[in-house]
């Protein structure tokens, strides 16, 4: 086996590669690296939204790939949300 760069949909990314018959097979840390690399590739830089009205609140909507990357439709995810007025930042963290 040996150390390779191999690419896939774009995405490069490390695997191993058989000398005899040129398979090429991801350990599962390789693949989980890959796997987010992939995600990553889904998403744009980044969204411009605008705040969306809620009953007397606003939210803001995802956008679906953002939903598909972080699992915000799983029902157990949690965001972390810390405001800093100084920089105008809402930073959301996925926990
Ligand atoms: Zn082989």
């Amino acid at each position: 086996m040996k150390l390779v760069k191999t690419t896939h949909d774009g995405v490069e990314g490390d695997a191993y590669r058989c000398q005899n018959c040129k398979m090429t097979i991801f350990t599962q840390d390789q693949a989980l690296i890959f796997g987010r690399k992939l995600q990553q590739k889904l998403l744009k830089e980044k969204y411009i939204k605008k705040p969306v009205k809620i009953g007397n609140s606003y939210g803001i909507i995802f956008p679906r790939d953002i939903v598909k990357v972080f699992n915000l439709d799983s029902g157990k995810t949690t965001l972390d949300i810390r405001m800093d007025k100084a920089k105008s930042k809402i930073e959301i963290t996925v926990l």
